[in-house]
């Protein structure tokens, strides 16, 4: 099964994700990460990207076109995906389609989750990761119960992306407004398009998912 997840920066989309992978046993595909992997790696393509993902726009569509291209070929992914990231454009959109038919592919649910602007703002520039095991926490709403130490795994260094700044996050909504939400229209031409309240709380945006897809 093949799964695409839409949403503005911040809904929720990596987290909704790691879910779903676990309950369908399919990969979760996010092009930020593959995109920060190449940048900490310090690669060409990194390097490039960084200036990019700092303000907040796009990186171009013929590198994320075959970098998605590459990563659906892996073995790993051989019982499913879910794309978290991809597609952000209509050129991304319509690439997609099309390497998906000559793979003999096809994308079975498109799930956009649907939340407000000015809540996504409080939600990014507050959220956090414990370096070593990824668990994701946020200064207001999700705090460990101890002070400083990882609930998971008991580790006391957190990082913050360095695009989940204020000034950063607005572009980013910026060019998802743009960019992004023109693509929602197409899958709602083009396929079955699931619309989940993705202000409701984990869980219960989880059971929304699940009860789409299985
Ligand atoms: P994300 O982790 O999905 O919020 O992505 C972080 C940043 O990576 C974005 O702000 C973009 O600069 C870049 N990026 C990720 N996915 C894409 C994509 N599909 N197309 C273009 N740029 C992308």
């Amino acid at each position: 099964m093949n799964v695409i997840l839409l949403g503005p920066p911040g809904a929720g989309k990596g987290t909704q994700a790691k879910l779903l992978q676990e309950l369908c046993s399919i990969l979760q595909l996010s092009t930020g990460d593959m995109l920060r992997a190449e940048v900490a790696a310090g690669s060409v393509l990194g390097k490039r990207a960084k200036e990019v993902m700092d303000a907040g726009q796009l990186v171009s569509d013929d590198v994320l076109i075959g970098m998605i291209s590459n990563r659906i070929d892996q073995p790993d992914c051989v019982n499913g995906f879910i794309l978290d990231g991809f597609p952000r454009t209509t050129p991304q959109a319509e690439a997609l389609d099309q390497m998906l038919d000559v793979k003999g592919l096809k994308i079975d649910h498109v799930i956009e989750l649907s939340v407000d602007d000015e809540a996504m703002i409080k939600r990014i520039t507050g959220r956090y990761t414990c370096s070593k095991c990824g668990a994701g926490y946020h200064d207001e709403f999700q705090t460990p119960s101890v002070d400083g130490i990882c609930d998971k795994c008991g580790g006391n260094k957190f990082s913050r992306r360095e695009d989940d700044n204020e000034t950063t996050v607005r572009s980013r909504l910026r060019a998802y407004h743009e960019q992004t939400a023109p693509i929602i229209a197409y899958y709602r031409d083009n396929d079955s398009l699931d619309i989940v309240d993705g202000m409701a709380d984990i869980e219960q945006v989880a059971k929304q998912l699940a009860e789409i897809v299985v």
